[in-house]
């Protein structure tokens, strides 16, 4: 695909939604491999997964550990997705609505209103009993484009985990009980398994 028609990225501070529980402030190191996020200038992506209102799992990988998850997907889940996501999301709205701020600082612009719906439904967060959040981010600043940030509402979610391979499903569950120590049958519940976008 041809992207070189995309407007730029934007550059915002990260926005609460986006800071760790854990530390009440932004993410400070990737989970796999402890690089400093901060100041490395390393682009990271953050996700973090709600309940309601309680993020029941949240973390920040850095680029290489994405993308070393990434080969451990399935080609076919890795297409799945992408098919999902571009068949139910309107990205030609999401990069209208960059190029429609054009103008406008980046102090002004608001960066919730690309996270604060599910992409694929509209649904609002607040009336979500399960959601997803992700976006990526460089130091202080995360990035606004066609893609990311957005919110997946736990229908979206459902219908995301289904198009995986058996093989990805399970590299999930893995992925969730290495690092978070759910119990299995937490684990079970489709709908709050994160997906690494
Ligand atoms: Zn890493």
């Amino acid at each position: 695909m041809d992207f070189s028609w995309l407007p730029q990225p934007r550059f915002v501070p990260i926005p609460r939604a986006f800071y760790s529980l854990e530390s009440d402030g932004p993410f400070e190191r990737c989970l796999q491999c402890d690089t400093e996020l901060l100041t490395s200038g390393r682009p990271y992506l953050i996700e973090r997964v709600f309940r309601g209102a309680e993020p029941i799992i949240e973390y920040a990988l850095c680029e290489a550990c994405v993308e070393k998850a990434q080969q451990e997907l399935s080609q076919e889940s890795r297409e799945a997705v992408a098919r999902y996501l571009s068949e139910r999301i309107d990205f030609a709205a999401r990069i209208e609505h960059i190029r429609s701020l054009q103008d406008v600082a980046d102090e002004d612009l608001d960066a919730e209103s690309w996270f604060d719906h599910c992409a694929v439904s509209g649904q609002s967060a607040a009336d979500s009993r399960e959601r997803q959040i992700a976006a990526w981010c460089q130091g202080s600043q995360m990035r606004i484009d066609h893609a990311l940030p957005l919110m997946l509402a736990g229908p979206a979610l459902e219908e995301l985990q289904a198009v995986l391979s058996e093989k990805t499903r399970g590299w999930m569950n893995d992925f969730v009980s290495d690092n978070f120590g759910m119990p299995p049958e937490f684990c079970d519940e489709p709908d709050i398994r994160p997906i690494l976008l």
